[in-house]
């Protein structure tokens, strides 16, 4: 992914995911979990990462850090430019306190816990945003559009943070990963964010790698990886509002 934007066919990238929702995500070779969570979650392999076959198309190029900056620049802005068509009151972000390692002494912590390793966090109290680093390298070395859903899933969490408690979906994490959807999707056609060849794809294998293995049952479950597609596409192709309770569907 990248910025800015170079024209490409709406409709060809719906159609791609919509293809992938038929085609993509057997399930049976989805990876051992690695989403963020609030209970430690078993991490990408430490050591040296598997590299993805037949993963990617032309990547953007950029850097882990470079596309960070991408990820977060575009997530705020999509949402700076729809908050007052979306919700009353006026739109704040959350901050970003990016990169730690939690795999070294010294984690930040959430409340009274460190942040996980090879995770990624919305915290709310202190209302911030954080990855591990290793998580990030690990992902975006199976494309470039992982740290993009990354942080507009986050996001997704701060964004529930700020609604009203009816607007939240109890699938808190298959919400979050609808309006990350909706962020990405939404940014494309806003000209903020460009897709690339094999990003759609990237897209639907990062939801896979970071899904359950099985469906979603409590709330704190991220669900299974057609679940998490599932919900992701429908916020790329009907919006922020399908991801509330009662939207579209
Ligand atoms: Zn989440």
């Amino acid at each position: 992914m990248a910025v800015p934007w170079y024209p490409r066919s709406w409709a060809a990238l719906a159609a791609a995911l919509t293809l992938l929702l038929v085609t993509g995500c057997g399930g049976d070779d989805v990876p051992p979990p690695t989403a963020e969570s609030s209970s430690p979650a078993p991490g990408p392999p430490s050591g040296t990462p598997a590299q993805p076959t037949g993963s990617a198309g032309p990547d953007g190029g950029g850097s882990v850090e470079e596309d960070i900056q991408a990820a977060v620049s575009v997530t705020n802005t999509y949402w700076q430019t729809h908050w007052s068509q979306l919700f009353t009151g006026d739109y704040s972000p959350p901050r970003v306190t990016g990169a730690y390692d939690g795999d070294t002494p010294g984690t930040p912590v959430c409340g009274d816990a460190p942040l996980p390793d090879d995770n990624a966090v919305y915290c709310p109290d202190g209302d911030y945003i954080a990855w591990d680093m290793d998580l990030m390298r690990w992902g975006h070395a199976r494309g470039d559009a992982w740290v993009y859903l990354v942080i507009a899933h986050e996001w997704g969490h701060a964004v529930q943070n700020r609604l009203d408690a009816g607007l939240v979906d109890l699938a808190r994490e298959l919400q979050a990963d609808c309006l990350a959807g909706a962020v990405l999707f939404g940014a494309a056609q806003d000209g903020t964010l460009t897709f690339e060849d094999g990003d759609t794809e990237e897209l639907a294998d990062a939801l896979t790698a970071l899904a359950d293995r099985t469906p979603w049952t409590d709330v704190s479950d991220h669900g299974d990886a057609s679940q998490r597609v599932s919900y992701f596409s429908r916020g790329a192709r009907s919006g922020v509002k399908s991801c509330l309770p009662n939207g579209i569907q």
